[in-house]
């Protein structure tokens, strides 16, 4: 059957485009045959402009829990083909307005009848975190909690989130984690590609950011291009790491120029812990102060505050 979706993947159409995993398939110099319509769905790009070039021609760009690209050099799919193996590992795709996207792979080689690997098949599942059902969305637009640009709640609901967990710090001890991040030198991003591009670099930050959250943590846009994140019950290790991958999947994220090259940015994040003394102000204040020292001491890095990590 597999080696037929090789050879004749319109045939195979229907039943790969009903499933809820991004599927495609590669020839053996990794040209890509087929994409279906969850890989549409969860990547932004159309079969249409996938189909015909290599996987590793810029498209997908994946990149593994540290950063590294994948799609250069040997991939899973290439070491896959050569050795018959199958492979599998959670990594980040990049999607088409630029965000990172958490998917779980797959990759099975595909054989002739004579057993001879002639491709490949690449299986994606999408391990976005829901951001937000379309009931919570249009309950906060309503309400007027919602920022129209990039689809997170906005400062006041932040606000109202923060006073509800605090009350929960106090009264159950609870832990709360806060990270305050802001993008760095983001007037001249503005300044030499527009505002438009602006935009688009911040959908892209929001779009990663929540994609990437556990349930339960809330995102929000906290101003022009800072976010404020609650980490409900995390510890001070757990929340400084978080905050490192948010920061390497943001600084991994690109938007393509339509005149030819690509937009990256970059962010800085403090981060601190709630104690039962702490009301929002005083929190609020102390993670600002993380982030200004991660300012201070050239950006894009994560400052933390020594008392979280020692509480
Ligand atoms: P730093 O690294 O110190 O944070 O430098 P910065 O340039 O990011 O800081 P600054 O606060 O000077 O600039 C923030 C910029 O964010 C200024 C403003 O034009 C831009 N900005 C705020 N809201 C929006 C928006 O909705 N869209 C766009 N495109 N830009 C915005
Ligand atoms: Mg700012
Ligand atoms: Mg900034």
């Amino acid at each position: 059957m597999l080696v037929g979706a090789l050879a004749e993947p319109d045939a195979f159409r229907g039943m790969l485009d009903s499933l809820e995993d991004g599927v495609y398939l590669v020839d053996r110099r990794r040209r890509i045959l087929f994409w279906n319509a969850a890989a549409e769905r969860i990547s932004g790009y159309e079969a249409s402009e996938v189909v015909g070039r290599r996987c590793f021609e810029n498209i997908l760009r994946h990149i593994d829990c540290n950063g590294s690209r994948l799609c250069t050099g040997l991939c899973p799919l290439a070491y896959t083909m050569r050795d018959g193996v199958p492979r599998s590992g959670d990594i980040w795709l990049h999607h088409k307005a630029g965000q990172r996207v958490p998917v779980s792979v797959r990759v099975t080689p595909i054989r002739d009848g004579a057993g001879q690997v002639i491709g490949g098949m690449e299986f994606f599942t999408d391990r976005s975190r829901l951001v937000a059902s379309e009931e919570q969305v249009s309950t906060l637009r309503a309400l007027a909690l919602n920022d129209p640009l990039t689809g997170l709640p906005n400062r006041r609901y932040f606000e109202l989130e923060l006073n509800s967990r605090l009350a929960a710090v106090r009264r159950h001890h609870h832990s709360l984690g806060l990270l305050f991040a802001d993008i760095d030198r983001f007037k001249a991003i503005n300044d030499t590609h527009g505002h438009d591009v602006g935009d688009m670099a911040l959908k892209m930050v929001a779009n990663t950011l929540a994609a990437n959250l556990r349930t339960g943590d809330t995102v929000a846009r906290y101003g022009g291009e800072e976010f404020a994140i609650l980490l409900p019950l995390i510890d001070a290790s757990a929340m400084t790491g978080l905050a490192e991958r948010l920061r390497m999947l943001v600084r991994r994220c690109s938007i393509d120029l339509p005149a030819g090259g690509e937009v990256s940015v970059t962010l800085t994040i403090g981060a601190t812990q709630a104690t039962p003394d702490d009301d929002a102000a005083v929190l609020l204040r102390r993670v600002d102060e993380q982030l200004y020292r991660g300012k201070r001491a050239g950006r894009d890095r994560v400052m933390t505050d020594v008392r979280a990590l020692k509480g």
